[in-house]
């Protein structure tokens, strides 16, 4: 890749020019040394910029119809004059060389949309590398004037705790089951949603929506907090026949009022970013301390004598963290 001068990304950006912001983004998404160096002064200029857009988070397992619903939500929006830029997280994506959400055959008509721009998954070694560089795509995104980012993941391990966690507004795809809604949901994705939306809301499965939404919404209410300003409604919409998105955008509008007026809107964007620096503290002390040659060479051993029973677990991480302890102490 060849890189340019900071500056001319920043303006790239600024000016909404697509190729800027897709090099700009595969800029921020790089992990070489001289890349990070002009990424972090991109961003650093950036941010000034950022900040002004819906950011919305959607999941669901994988035919839940998570493309056919962005696709139509956004094309809503975008036929509301707003702007709109699509950016996946896709820890699978990573593993199996990109058939997952990256695929470029989905959401056609957004994707031709002079108002929208979709972004595949970013690669990445773990999931915390992933997210950090989506994080990092939304402040572009906004930068360059985008007023609705969606960011979309599937449920895999701990993508949704990690897209929940940069997002204003999280919504859970849910699919209408044969009345056994609550078994086999993952544990904790209730928690997370700002709203439950049943798809394939339409023709003979509509009956069944309804019922699910029901239990969802008993669900929901058992689990609510009484003192919160948003209890997560459970909505149906089909994205095929364009019926309930409206109503999802109302939703989200009213939790961004509600939360604005609460001042919880500012409140859960800075806990956000404290935790993010957090978790970029906590992966850098990491891979640090596991280049560290004396680690290195330690470590199967380590792990092989605490497999074999030899050494109990406390001792053989006491020995790896004795190798940190004698850097620091030089
Ligand atoms: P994803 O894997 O979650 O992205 O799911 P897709 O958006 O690719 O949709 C999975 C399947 O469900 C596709 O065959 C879609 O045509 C179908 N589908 C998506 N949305 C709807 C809908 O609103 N109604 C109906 N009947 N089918 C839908």
């Amino acid at each position: 890749m060849n890189v340019l001068q900071p500056e001319e990304y920043i303006q790239g950006v600024l000016a909404a020019n697509r190729r800027m912001i897709a090099r700009t983004i595969t800029l921020v998404e790089s992990s070489l040394a001289e890349h990070k160096a002009v990424a972090e002064k991109v961003l650093q200029g950036l941010l000034p910029h950022s900040g002004k857009a819906t950011r919305l988070g959607v999941t669901g397992v994988p035919g839940v119809g998570k493309s056919v619903f962005i696709e139509t939500l956004g094309t809503f929006l975008t036929g509301r004059g707003l702007s709109v830029a699509v950016l996946a997280v896709d820890p699978s994506s990573a593993r199996s060389g990109g058939s997952g959400l990256g695929d470029k055959t989905r959401m056609e008509k957004l994707a031709a949309d002079p108002r929208a721009f979709i972004r595949p998954s970013p690669s990445g070694k773990t999931l915390g590398g992933i997210a950090a560089k989506t994080r990092e795509g939304i402040l572009v995104c906004e930068a360059a004037g985008f007023e609705v980012v969606i960011v979309e993941t599937v449920g895999v391990g701990q993508s949704e705790t990690a897209v929940a966690d940069m997002v204003d507004f999280f919504l859970v795809l849910m699919l209408a089951g044969a009345g056994d809604e609550l078994q086999g949901i993952k544990k904790g994705i209730l928690e997370l949603a700002d709203t439950i939306v049943i798809t394939k809301a339409d023709g003979e499965n509509v009956g069944h929506a309804e019922r699910a939404r029901k239990a969802y919404e008993t669900a929901l209410h058992m689990l609510a907090p009484s003192a919160s300003v948003w209890h997560p409604p459970v909505l149906t919409c089909s994205a095929m026949a364009g019926t309930g998105i409206e109503r999802i955008w109302e939703v989200i509008r009213d939790h961004n009022e509600k939360m604005k007026r609460a001042g919880e809107f500012e409140k859960k964007r800075s806990e956000q970013n404290r935790r993010w620096l957090w978790s970029l503290v906590e992966e850098g002390v990491m891979s640090r301390f596991l280049n560290l040659p004396e680690v290195k060479s330690l470590l199967e051993k380590t792990l092989r004598d605490v497999a074999g029973g030899e050494i109990t677990v406390a001792a053989g991480a006491r020995n790896l963290l004795f190798c940190l302890d004698k850097r620091l102490k030089t």
